[in-house]
């Protein structure tokens, strides 16, 4: 999806309150009544209607009156939310160019003041395959709390805490710097994702490394669910770092065991592929002919997972709670178990049809009072947008 966050330095005060107005509307609305709207945001004189108009022209909201007249967010109206937040908090001061594209998330290069380039990955949960898990599980009938923005905004806590929790116990990954909403801010990786890589000077230490990760994680209670060639970062040194983290789950999950193997699988296939590896062959003699026998080389999970250490256990005692886990895990698993059913790039007007939220946490003194300490360099190198100059009155 294309972020042009230009329009950010045009839009006011006033702006953002209505914005934010219709975000807090959408707690307990699909689409939020514009009388709700109006009443939420308070403005003098009727100013809302102005707004609004300022706002649907800027796309930021979606209009509807099928049912009732009534707006609600567009997937930029909340890009521009989370931004602003985290401009206003001094996170970063410029958007720039988008340097990755996952199934369920767009990622951009952002600049410190000090030009310090990070990396900003907007959750987009539900938006390839909501319609596809909507139509095929039958638990979204019996739950009220699913629909985007609330999947993204859980995707992206879940993501920050375990991208800190694994830093802090001294595993490869991006370091986690900030998060609001669906938005998290992490220090940029250098080099590629390995599946970009054609050839190794050490492949098999390499992929030491990677199997020692997976195992590492398991012996500290996680399972990465995604670990494959598009989630590991290689650089020129051939340094890994380890990335995407809102699948995973404990070892004391049900299909843990189903999951770890399939992580390890991942690996070896793709370095028997590409780098040609074999792993600890036998010869049949009789028959001339070797025998790729991994088996004996491949890493037990039920041997690793024993007496393990608990960063699953305080992961859950942090901030991200047990049913934030439940709500995420039956989503996601839905992918998790077969890909086959994400079809293209879905308009977002389609996702939240007939589901209501009822757990949107949203601090509200972070928009509709937030400070106002915009105002810094302009024009970073890196990047091409600088979103800190907006009129703010
Ligand atoms: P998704 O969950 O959508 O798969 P990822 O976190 O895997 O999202 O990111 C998608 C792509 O974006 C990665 O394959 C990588 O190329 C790039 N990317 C993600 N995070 C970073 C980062 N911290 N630094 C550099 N590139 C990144
Ligand atoms: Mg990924």
């Amino acid at each position: 999806m294309k972020l042009d966050v230009n329009a950010l330095r045009y839009l006011s005060k006033d702006d953002f309150r209505v914005l934010t107005a219709v975000e807090m509307g959408m707690r307990n609305h699909e689409i939020v009544p514009s009388e709700l709207v109006e009443r939420i945001a308070s403005l003098k004189h009727g100013g809302t209607y102005k707004v609004l108009k300022n706002l649907l022209k800027y796309k930021l909201l979606h209009h509807d009156s099928s049912k009732y007249d009534g707006f609600r967010l567009t997937y930029l109206g909340y890009d521009f939310l989370a931004i602003k937040t985290l401009v206003n908090r001094g996170v970063f001061v410029a958007v720039g160019r988008q340097i990755g594209v996952g199934k369920e998330s767009d990622i951009f290069e952002v600049a410190k003041e000090d030009g310090t380039v990070l990396a900003m990955k907007l959750h987009r949960l539900g938006r390839i395959s909501f319609r596809s898990v909507k139509s095929k599980r039958d638990y979204l009938r019996h739950r009220s709390s699913y629909n985007w923005l609330y999947l993204s905004r859980l995707a992206a806590v879940k993501e920050f805490a375990f991208m800190k929790a694994l830093e802090e116990h001294g595993f490869p990954v991006p370091s986690a710097v900030d998060c609001n909403r669906h938005c998290v801010i992490m220090s940029l990786v250098e080099g590629y994702p390995l599946v970009q890589v054609k050839q190794l000077q050490n492949p098999d230490v390499v992929f030491e490394t990677i199997i020692g990760l997976v195992v590492r994680l398991a012996e500290h209670g996680l399972i990465h669910c995604d670990f494959n060639e598009f989630n590991i970062m290689i650089d020129d040194d051939e340094k890994v770092t380890m990335i995407d983290f809102p699948q995973m789950v404990s070892v004391s999950h049900r299909n843990a065991q189903m999951y770890f193997d399939r992580d390890v699988e991942c690996i070896f296939k793709f370095f028997r592929k590409r780098f040609n590896l074999s792993f600890h062959e036998t010869v049949d003699d009789e028959n001339d002919v070797e025998i790729d026998n991994d088996e004996s080389v491949r890493p037990c999970f039920s041997s690793i997972s024993k007496g393990v250490g608990s960063l699953d256990k305080e992961l859950a005692a942090s901030g991200f709670t047990r049913k934030d886990q439940e709500d995420i895990e039956k989503f996601i698993e839905n992918g998790l178990e077969g890909d086959a059913d994400s079809g293209g790039e879905e308009d977002e007007t389609e996702d939240t049809d007939g589901v209501e939220v009822e757990h949107l946490h949203i601090s509200e003194e972070e928009t509709l009072n937030g400070d106002e300490n915009a105002g810094r360099q302009r024009n970073h190198e890196a990047c091409q947008i600088d979103v800190s100059e907006h009129d703010s009155d």
